[in-house]
């Protein structure tokens, strides 16, 4: 249809928003940047070898062929136990990955129970149908190192729930004393994503949320002239479909103000 595709191209560092649109000569500009920029559990050992973030581990098992082991550019180690923290579907696509990629053990660690749990009860079936081991009501308290800096295991606590909290679930609530410890040599964490602070840093007058989202209206636009935005980067991590069904707005709008 004769989009040109940029590739290699950082907004916001290759050229800003502002440059976009008054040196470079578009008339509109759609961010669709989405919610890359995944969160940690931010203990002990989170910087260790063998410690992934969810979108790395699948992005290089998945997008960059490290199942592919004999060819792979980027293989990575093949580990024997494996820990996944966190309870939503990127979790169990996580989890699944490490057994298909030849993890022995593989455990998904999460705090509240299964009840709780943000993934498609689809996805936890699927997860456990493949020998994924569920730990409720369980929480990382720090990560364990053996002498060369690599994950040896996880120290964990169990927790209870108490009343409901902001979120309607019920608070989970660490049990004093009640450490314990499992052998591992790959964490996994999967506990979401937050939008990359890049754009709305260098884009100045460009209204984001508490959390850092775009803020647009119905029809996409933000609140700079010109400027629309969808997708996760507005909505935080959502799905593909509320995605594109916004890119269809925003490009409907930005058609609406052209043709003025
Ligand atoms: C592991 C995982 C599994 C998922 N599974 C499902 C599923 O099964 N079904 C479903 O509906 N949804 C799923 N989702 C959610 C879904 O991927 C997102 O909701 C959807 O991709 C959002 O689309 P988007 O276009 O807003 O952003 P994205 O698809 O995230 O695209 C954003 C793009 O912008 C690029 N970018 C970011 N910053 C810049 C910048 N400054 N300059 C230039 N480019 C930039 C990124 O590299 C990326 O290519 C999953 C998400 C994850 C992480």
């Amino acid at each position: 249809m004769g989009c040109k595709l940029e590739a290699n191209y950082v907004v916001g560092r290759t050229r800003k928003i502002a440059d976009l649109l008054e040196k470079d000569g578009f008339d509109a500009l759609f961010i669709a940047t989405g919610a890359g920029l995944p969160r940690f559990m931010n203990i002990e050992g989170e910087n260790l070898v063998g410690v992934y973030s969810a979108n790395e581990y699948l992005t290089r098992s998945n997008l960059m062929r490290a199942y592919d082991k004999e060819r792979a550019a980027t293989p990575i180690f093949d580990s024997e136990k494996v820990a996944v923290l966190g309870g939503g579907n990127v979790a169990m696509d996580a989890a699944r990955t490490a057994v298909r990629l030849g993890a022995k053990e593989v455990h998904l660690i999460y705090r509240r129970t299964e009840v709780e749990m943000p993934a498609r009860v689809e996805e936890v079936g699927h997860a456990k149908e493949e020998g994924v081991i569920f730990h409720m009501l369980e929480n990382p308290k720090r990560i364990l190192s053996d002498e060369k800096g690599w994950v040896s295991g996880i120290e964990c606590l169990r927790y209870e729930l108490g009343e409901p909290d902001d979120s309607g679930r019920r608070r989970p609530i660490a049990i004093e004393g009640s450490e314990f410890e499992i052998d591992l040599d790959t964490v996994i964490v999967a506990i979401g994503n937050d939008s990359n602070p890049l754009i709305r840093q260098t884009t100045p007058g460009l209204e984001t949320n508490k959390w850092g989202n775009i803020i647009a209206d119905e029809a996409g636009k933000t609140s700079i002239d010109r400027i629309y935005a969808g997708g996760d980067i507005v909505l935080g991590a959502a799905t593909v479909i509320l995605a594109m069904g916004e890119g269809r707005t925003a490009a409907a709008s930005i058609n609406q103000m052209l043709a003025k």
